[in-house]
């Protein structure tokens, strides 16, 4: 069995960007900005954006952060928003997800400048996306591609089966991975599908993306599959400082001995997902300034 190891594939595309920034930088004088949007208080997106914060620094980007209340008007955010999609010195927006719930995040993906969303999560972006077009990519999805790339594992012809069809996980990993360039046959599940295990048994690559602790197990795997977990939750766990551990939706001790590759959690696809939001959030930067990378 292999292991996927995504802080390492990450560690490969940060250091591209953080040299290709420098690269732009030296050559332009102008450096990447990306706006951090965090509404309220939730501790696991406070968490997210300071990692994100973090690796800004670390390419040599500017970071402007913006912290709303939980209970802000949803005026006070979309005008952001618009002060933002205007701002020539801003390349990317980034707004953390999910918000609270008087937020319809369909509207906020909407409202920011296809050319600054740096997500990818924008309908004009993942529009492109389903007709093959380049376009800033939603960034998990385009991790685990690029996981794929780094370890050879080849997706032409094999049978991929994602579970789970949200808009950031789900939709366009199975749009990535059913265009010309990576060929393979995709079956979408969702919590309505019946027979889920007898469909997750025919994945050559099962993509895990559900949101619920550890709930892949052996018996749903083919042996031999390739398993990425997408998952991130938190468990609580009292010999833990914290008080609880994370996981992936897959049972990697049960899982592990019986396939043929696994993203472990953490450490598997959540370092992508930054790496990737800085590889585009450098895109975004050279196109608004007419360099195609
Ligand atoms: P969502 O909650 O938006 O979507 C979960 C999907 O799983 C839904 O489509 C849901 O179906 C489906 N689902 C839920 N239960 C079942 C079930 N029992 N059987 C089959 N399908 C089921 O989650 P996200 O896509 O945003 O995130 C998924 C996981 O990935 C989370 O743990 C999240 O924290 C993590 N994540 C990790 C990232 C990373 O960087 N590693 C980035 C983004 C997310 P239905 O549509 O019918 O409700």
């Amino acid at each position: 069995m292999q292991l996927l190891t995504g802080a390492e594939v990450a560690a490969s595309v940060r250091e591209r960007v953080k040299k290709e920034a420098g690269m732009f930088i030296a050559s332009t004088g102008i450096v990447p900005c990306l706006a951090v949007v965090l509404v309220g208080d939730d501790g696991a997106s406070r968490s997210y954006v300071a990692s994100k914060k973090a690796a800004c620094e670390e390419m040599g980007f500017k970071h402007i952060d913006y912290h709303l209340e939980a209970d802000c008007d949803r005026a006070k955010l979309f005008d952001l928003i618009r002060l933002l999609n205007q701002d020539e010195s801003v390349h990317g927006i980034l707004v953390q997800f999910p918000l609270p719930s008087h937020f319809e995040e369909y509207a906020v993906m909407e409202a920011i400048d296809p050319a600054k969303d740096v997500d990818g999560l924008n309908p004009k972006n993942l529009g492109k996306l389903l007709l093959g077009q380049t376009s800033l990519a939603p960034c998990t999805p385009s991790g685990i591609l690029q996981m794929c790339d780094y370890y050879h594992i080849k997706t032409s012809g094999r049978h991929a089966v994602v579970i789970g069809r949200s808009a950031i996980v789900g939709k366009p990993i199975a749009s990535m991975l059913m265009q010309k360039d990576r060929n393979a046959t995709v079956t979408i599940c969702h919590s309505k599908t019946e027979h889920l295990e007898e469909i997750t048994r025919q994945a050559d690559i099962l993509v895990v993306a559900m949101g619920k602790a550890e709930a892949v197990c052996a018996s749903m795997v083919k042996p031999g599959a390739v398993v990425i977990d997408v998952g991130i939750n938190r468990i609580p766990d009292a010999s833990k400082k914290r008080g609880y551990r994370i996981v992936g939706d897959v049972d990697f001790d049960s899982v592990s001995p019986i396939c043929s590759a696994i993203t472990p959690v953490p450490k598997g696809v959540g370092p992508m997902t930054i790496a990737m939001l800085m590889s585009n959030t450098l895109s975004a930067c050279t196109m608004q300034h007419g360099v195609m990378q």
